[in-house]
């Protein structure tokens, strides 16, 4: 998405931009306020967060927005006592990270991007490290004079804190769902073993120490990735990460490394290793989601028939079996009725007016004899312009009007195509079964009700027949 250099936002736009002008000088006040006085921050959240904010709501993301974001940093800088020239040079080493982050993630598909798969959490650990990498070297060629340390530590510090903050931080924000989203989806239940076992593992962590113990809440991150959406996974490694990082900056853990090294130092070293932790319980994570929604896919898929809507034939046989059984282990057993229905002359409407015309005509079909039926009763395609119906707790002697309901209804539905308003009838065979007598297997009463459709047709169509051996029994 290329920068629009847009000079003034026209009026009813003003206040996305001031907005992000107060957010961003919100968050640096923040950030400064929280650091350590004279030293670089243990978290600088404020470029990720910016980058989040941007790629989100990118209607502000150009020339403008990104001014306001400076102009506000150096806003807050200043209000909190810096002098103006470092004022200007570290926040426009602040805003190459943030500016660089944005530039390449905007280029990554908004669906890798909003974390569905893997592809974009590689994708936010390559421009973390690409935005880290150009702050780091605006800020040790620059903001040198600042500076008492040597060019490669300031740039090995500025490196280490932006990419480690980066890929704790920006994952939340990318993976955030919509309020919208939120609303609709309510209130879920969070399942607690695996977050226990990650804060119980964190303290242990802590507690025993060394530099491998950063390591020790790997398995507990990963029960989490596999077993949590994606937003939360990405808050529980950012909980995990910045606990680690504290811990290790406050010398909690006891390990350091040789001071020998040039400018790498301890801190530097833990959030380099801590950053790349995480990046396997993310990616899991979304591995995980993403198989999730296949299944649901799939599993949706095999229930709904996907041009009308009701259930397919193997949901159908499913349920259809587990009501019988059911009916089976009742002391007093329930009547129940099966219908079959077919469309008459189905085909001819095909013939005259195309396949999609015979399309709408089975969705509205379908349709028509849903706002029929009531809960409970099963109904179903069972393909091509075939349809089945259980009716629970109906004799068929009782079921024979509303068979008849339903063929009233569907003679008289009117399917409106171009000047042309289609008519059409239905055929209908039922059996099933009265209360307190055994039930006959699902295909028992499908090749009965078939055949009373059969002689429906035979004798007509546009009407009900019952089954020859239910006629006896009733
Ligand atoms: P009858 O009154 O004897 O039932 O005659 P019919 O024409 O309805 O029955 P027939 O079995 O000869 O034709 C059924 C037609 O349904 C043939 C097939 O092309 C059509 N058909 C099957 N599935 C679909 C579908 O999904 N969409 C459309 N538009 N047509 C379908
Ligand atoms: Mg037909
Ligand atoms: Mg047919």
């Amino acid at each position: 998405m290329p920068v629009e250099f847009m000079v003034f936002p026209a009026q009813s736009r003003l206040l996305p931009y001031v907005a992000l002008l107060c957010l961003t000088f919100a968050l640096t006040l923040g950030g400064i306020l929280a650091r350590p006085i004279e030293s670089l921050s243990l978290f600088w959240p404020v470029n990720a967060v910016l980058v989040g904010v941007l790629l989100r709501y990118p209607r502000q993301a150009n020339a403008l927005g990104f001014m306001l974001v400076w102009l506000a940093m150096v806003l807050a800088d200043l209000l909190c006592g810096s002098a103006w020239k470092p004022a200007l040079w570290f926040n426009l080493c602040n805003l190459g990270m943030v500016f660089t982050v944005w530039q390449l993630l905007s280029r990554v598909p908004r669906l890798h991007r909003r974390m569905r798969s893997p592809h974009g959490v590689l994708s936010v650990f390559a421009a973390c490290a690409a935005g880290a990498m150009v702050a780091a070297s605006l800020a040790s060629v620059m903001a040198a004079p600042w500076f008492e340390q040597s060019l490669q530590a300031t740039w090995l510090a500025w490196f280490s804190e932006q990419f480690s903050t980066g890929v704790l931080v920006l994952p939340v924000l990318l993976s955030a769902p919509s309020v919208r989203a939120m609303v609709r989806s309510g209130a879920q239940a969070v399942r607690l073993p695996p977050l226990l076992v990650l804060l119980g593992s964190l303290a242990f962590s802590i507690a025993f120490g060394g530099p491998g113990a950063i390591a020790f809440p790997i398995a507990a991150l990963l029960w989490c990735a596999w077993t949590y959406p994606p937003f939360l996974v990405s808050m529980l490694t950012l909980t995990a990460g910045s606990t680690l990082i504290v811990a290790v900056a406050q010398n909690l853990m006891h390990f350091s490394v040789p001071q020998s090294e040039p400018g790498v130092t301890t801190l530097m070293s833990a959030r380099l290793g801590i950053a790349m932790l995480v990046l396997g319980p993310l990616v899991v994570a979304c591995v995980s989601q993403a198989n999730r929604s296949l299944m649901a896919r799939l599993a949706h898929q095999a229930t709904i028939d996907h041009l009308t809507g009701v259930l397919t034939r193997s949901a159908f046989t499913r349920r259809a079996n587990a009501l019988l059984d059911s009916r089976q282990q009742h002391a007093q057993a329930l009547p129940l009725t099966l219908m079959m229905l077919d469309i008459d002359h189905f085909k001819a409407i095909n013939d005259a007016h195309g396949h999609a015309i015979g399309d709408q005509v089975l969705r509205q079909f379908a349709r028509t004899l849903q706002d029929q039926l009531h809960e409970g009763e099963l109904f179903a395609r069972m393909g091509g312009e075939e349809f089945v119906v259980i009716l629970p707790g109906l004799a068929p002697d009782r079921a024979k009007f509303t068979a008849e309901r339903l063929r009233r209804a569907v003679q008289d539905l009117h399917v409106v195509h171009a000047d042309h308003r289609l008519q059409i009838t239905v055929s209908i065979g039922l059996d099933g079964c009265a209360a307190d007598t055994p039930a006959p297997s699902l295909d028992e009463l499908l090749a009965r009700a078939d055949q009373a459709l059969y002689s429906a047709k035979a004798h007509g169509r546009n009407r009900v027949e019952q089954a020859e051996a239910q006629r006896q029994v009733v």
